[in-house]
């Protein structure tokens, strides 16, 4: 059989051809700019042809005009929202996961959903969570949200006689208690659960961007509490022990949103602040943010595993009963099987290697507040865990222009912000790959943008 006959060889050939082209592309990304140059994308944009065109030319296209439109997150140099990387074995993994293309269930992928059984129960362990919690793998902390976000619905909603499956149809009114600085992502989530965002009681934050437990109002069997471990801006978390002393006395169902800021507990120098985290009855955490595991995964975990099933379970007539499916619990039924590039990434950092990526994000944190500020910069908040709000002491709104800048450069990427009122930027150290030498590279960058924009 020739190769243009076998399916399979076609299929493997074209996939070397991927892989190939991805390598030289990682090869070539310490060096070039971060920025994505976007001059050539209308390449990519023409009516579908009415014959296809050869695999191979398919994939010399999409490299030629798509490779230099990519903003180099996958390397050391860009700071930007809370992106990480890819770690090598998790990236390797994707790969051969690629060609397994399994979807993530039972009877169609039996090793994949061992794998993602077992990241679960490694990632409730290093974060230290409550022993009899489990979860699911989603497209990301977003999804995960909803998904407890229904789970906390129904519990609270069957407490007050209301039954699971009518929902929200003539149900009785649930009370949702959240800070001022949630992140955007879950009032959205809130809307996709039938709770909406205009009715959440907020409550205001301290000078990190903390909830302020005095500010809570009084809870009841009625509420959700929705707290964050890593504010987006100051990478603080809510004080969580004083939170669920509240809820448990009251019967609020405490949530807690750790979608970059969770993986801080996993580091015994950034895990005080999450003291107590064990107790909430729900938490999400991405593995796409600070672990450094491929977009996209996000992970939903709930100390109440019956409820979630309850909530989730697809429960279809020709399924099986006695055959657990993670599609119980996550929000897909078909998917990749995402938890195995998870299983793959924390298996090559192991326990240790775990905690001292965190460690590395915060310790480059620390390093850029402090470098920042020798040059003029203002920090205005303590340096908590990976993310770093910076400012000027005066004329913020060049701080737009000083981002513009460096992200013109190609040195680095790091997007503009605002913070309590102030403008400013914020980098965000989540990327694996990022060395001291990066470190020296942005903030050479920012000393030189500042002196551009401020001594003109
Ligand atoms: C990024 C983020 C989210 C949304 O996560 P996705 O994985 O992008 O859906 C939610 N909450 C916080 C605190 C985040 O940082």
């Amino acid at each position: 059989m020739t190769l243009n006959q076998d399916p399979l060889l076609r299929q493997a050939k074209a996939y070397i051809d991927g892989a190939d082209r991805g390598a030289a592309y990682l090869r070539s990304l310490s060096e070039r700019p971060v920025h994505a140059s976007t001059h050539d994308l209308n390449a990519l944009d023409f009516a579908l042809p009415k014959i296809g065109i050869a695999e191979e030319s398919v994939l010399a296209l999409l490299d030629q005009a798509g490779s230099p439109g990519t903003i180099a997150t996958a390397a050391g140099r860009y700071f930007g929202y809370v992106i990480g990387g890819a770690l090598p074995a998790a990236s390797g993994a994707r790969a051969m996961l690629t060609a397994w293309d399994q979807v993530a269930d039972a009877p169609t992928g039996p090793s994949v959903v061992k794998m993602e059984e077992v990241a679960l129960r490694w990632i409730i362990k290093l974060l230290g969570l409550s022993s009899q919690a489990e979860g699911a793998f989603t497209s990301g902390a977003t999804m995960a949200n909803m998904a407890l976000l229904a789970t906390a619905r129904d519990v609270q909603l069957s407490r007050q006689g209301h039954s699971r499956g009518k929902g929200l149809i003539g149900a009785p009114p649930l009370r949702v208690v959240a800070s001022d600085e949630i992140h955007a992502t879950v009032l959205k989530s809130l809307r996709m659960t039938g709770l909406g965002s205009d009715s959440i009681e907020r409550v205001p934050v301290d000078d990190q961007g903390r909830m302020r437990v005095d500010c809570i109002p009084k809870l009841d069997d009625r509420t959700i509490v929705l707290a964050q471990a890593g504010n987006v801006c100051t990478g603080a978390s809510d004080p969580i022990n004083e939170i669920a002393d509240l809820c448990e006395t009251a019967g609020a169902w405490l949530h807690v949103d750790g979608a970059f800021g969770l993986w801080a507990r996993a580091a015994n120098e950034t895990a005080r602040p999450l003291i107590g985290l064990e107790r909430a009855d729900s938490w999400v955490v991405d593995a796409h943010k600070t672990l450094n595991a491929p977009y996209d995964s996000g992970i939903a975990l709930c100390r109440h595993p019956e409820e979630m099933r309850a909530t989730m379970a697809i429960g279809a007539a020709y399924l099986p009963d006695t055959n657990p499916s993670p599609a119980d619990m996550a929000p897909e039924f078909s998917r990749s099987a995402r938890g195995a590039e998870t299983w793959a990434a924390l298996l090559s950092l192991g326990r240790d290697g775990v905690a001292d990526l965190v460690l590395r994000f915060h310790r480059y944190a620390k390093r850029l507040a402090k470098e920042l500020q020798g040059i003029g910069f203002v920090v205005p908040h303590d340096v908590h865990f990976n993310q770093v709000f910076v400012t000027l002491p005066t004329h913020e709104e060049h701080c737009a222009d000083i981002a513009r800048i460096v992200q013109d450069s190609g040195e680095a990427w790091f997007g503009e912000a605002r913070w309590r009122g102030r403008a400013g930027f914020r980098l965000s150290v989540s990327n694996w790959a990022t060395s001291d030498h990066d470190i020296d590279r942005l903030v050479a960058a920012l000393k030189k943008a500042k002196s551009t924009v401020l001594d003109a």
